[in-house]
C-alpha cells in the first residue's frame, strides 16, 4: 500500500516552510548522539521551570502550566502504549516531572516569549520559529541533556512572523494549539525525530500547519492530540462520527451493512495491546448528534508489523554508564518505534447479512480500513469521496 493512496487527509493546503518546530543541537555541532532522548531510564526526575513574558506571549502563566501538564500526560500515555523492538534496553518517558523555580538547578526550561541574549543570538531570528527545542548540553556518561523549549509570543518584538498564521493562537480553543505545539516540541526532548506529514504530530510542518489560518476551520479542539506512538482509536466518542456526502455514504452503507438512511458513521478500535487482538466497532446514525446503532464488529489479529520506522534511538558513547554490555560504544539502540501495524479479521454486520474479511493498517495514529467487496480489493473504504475535505479516521 502506498502512502499516497492512503493519504490520511485530503486537505492539502499550499504552505511553505517557516522552519517551524525545528530541533537544534547545542553549539551547532553535529554529534552522533544529537538525537538521543534527553533522559533515559537512569533519570528518575526531571526538574523543569517556566519563564513567560505574560504581557506579550498571549496567555497566562497558569494557562501554560496546565498545557505543559496536558502535553506531558499525552507523552506518558503514548509511551505506555508504544511498541519497542524485542530486547530493547532503552526506555523513555518514565520520569517524574517536577516544576521548580528557574533560579534553582533545572534540566529543562519552558520559555514562552523569553530568551537570554545568548539564546537570541544563537537562534538568529527567533520570530521565524513557532516553537523550537534546543539542547544546550549533554552528559555523555549519564546520557542526560539540558536545554530549553521556546515558543514565540503572539505579540511584541519577538512575535512569530508569518501573516498566514492565526494572530493570537495561544489563547485559542482553551489552549489546544498551545498544548499541541508543546507536545511536538516535547517529542524532540523524548528523542523523537520528525516523521510523517503535516497533520501528524511529529511531522516537520505540524506546528505551522496547525496555526495556519486556512486550516483553522478544520481544527477540532474536542478531539485528542493525534496519536504518535500508539495505534488509532478511531472516533472513540459517541457523537463524534463522520457525516459523509451521499456518494461516499452509499459505499459505506453497503460495506458495513448500515440501515438505509444512515448519514453518519463512527469507528472505534479497542486494542488489547499494540500487537495483540484489536476489536473494531462500527456505529451509524442519521445525524451528527443523533442516537447511534452498533452495526458491525470485527476481531482482528496482527498480520504484519515488519515495516516499522525507528522512533526513539540512542547512540551510545564510550563514556556512557547507563546501558550494560553487550551493548557497547558507537552503537545505536532503538527504543519505541513509529508503529506500522496491519491487523486482519472477519467483520460481522448486525443489521444486514454480511461477513467479510477486512484489514486495518495502523500508522502512527492513522487507520486505513480495507477489504474485498464484490470481488474487488478496496484499500480505503473512505477514500472514494472526492468532494469532502475529510478528516478520515485519523484520531486518537
Ligand atoms: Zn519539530
Amino acid at each position: 500500500m502506498k502512502s499516497s493512496l492512503l493519504a490520511a487527509l485530503t486537505i492539502f493546503l499550499s504552505v511553505s516552510s517557516l522552519h517551524a518546530g525545528s530541533i537544534q543541537s547545542g553549539g551547532g555541532e553535529d554529534f552522533e548522539d544529537r538525537l538521543n532522548p534527553w533522559f533515559l531510564q537512569n533519570t528518575e526526575e526531571v526538574r523543569y521551570c517556566i519563564k513567560i513574558d505574560q504581557k506579550n506571549f498571549g496567555t497566562s502563566l497558569a494557562h501554560v502550566e496546565s498545557q505543559i501538564q496536558s502535553a506531558l500526560e499525552y507523552w506518558k500515555a503514548e509511551f505506555q502504549n508504544s511498541i519497542s523492538p524485542v530486547g530493547s534496553s532503552i526506555r523513555v518517558g518514565t520520569q517524574r516531572f517536577l516544576q521548580v523555580d528557574c533560579g534553582e538547578a533545572h534540566d529543562l526550561a519552558f520559555q514562552f516569549g523569553v530568551l537570554s541574549a545568548a539564546q537570541k543570538a544563537s537562534l538568529e531570528k527567533p520570530s521565524r520559529y513557532i516553537g523550537v527545542t534546543v539542547r544546550e548540553s549533554y552528559d555523555v556518561s549519564s546520557l542526560k541533556a539540558k536545554g530549553y523549549i521556546y515558543l514565540s509570543p503572539a505579540f511584541g518584538d519577538l512575535k512569530y512572523e508569518d501573516e498566514r498564521l492565526i494572530p493570537n493562537a495561544w489563547a485559542l480553543h482553551g489552549g489546544y494549539l498551545l498544548a499541541s505545539v508543546l507536545a511536538h516540541e516535547l517529542g524532540h526532548v523524548f528523542g523523537l525525530p520528525h516523521n510523517g506529514g503535516r497533520f501528524q504530530l511529529m511531522g516537520q510542518q505540524f506546528p505551522e500547519q496547525l496555526l495556519n489560518q486556512n486550516y483553522a476551520r478544520w481544527v477540532d479542539p474536542s478531539r485528542p492530540i493525534p496519536a504518535t506512538l500508539s495505534l488509532a482509536r478511531g472516533d472513540s466518542r459517541a457523537g463524534q462520527g463522520q457525516c459523509l456526502p451521499d456518494p461516499t455514504m452509499k459505499t459505506v452503507i453497503r460495506i458495513f451493512g448500515l440501515p438505509a438512511g444512515s448519514k453518519c458513521v463512527r469507528l472505534e478500535y479497542h486494542h488489547q495491546s499494540p500487537l495483540k487482538v484489536s476489536e473494531l466497532r462500527v456505529f451509524s446514525s442519521t445525524s451528527k448528534t443523533g442516537p447511534e446503532t452498533l452495526v458491525a464488529t470485527a476481531a482482528m489479529r496482527t498480520v504484519d508489523a515488519t515495516s516499522s520506522i525507528a522512533g526513539v534511538t540512542a547512540w551510545l558513547t564510550p563514556a556512557q554508564r547507563v546501558v550494560k554490555l553487550p551493548y557497547s560504544n558507537g552503537q545505536r539502540l532503538i527504543g519505541p518505534i513509529f508503529p506500522e501495524v496491519t491487523k486482519q479479521g472477519f467483520m460481522i454486520c448486525r443489521m444486514a447479512e454480511c461477513r467479510r474479511e477486512i484489514f486495518v493498517r495502523f500508522e502512527s495514529g492513522s487507520a486505513f480500513i480495507g477489504g474485498v467487496v464484490d470481488g474487488q480489493l478496496i484499500y480505503d473504504f473512505f477514500a472514494s469521496s472526492e468532494e469532502m475535505p475529510r478528516r478520515s479516521i485519523r484520531s486518537n
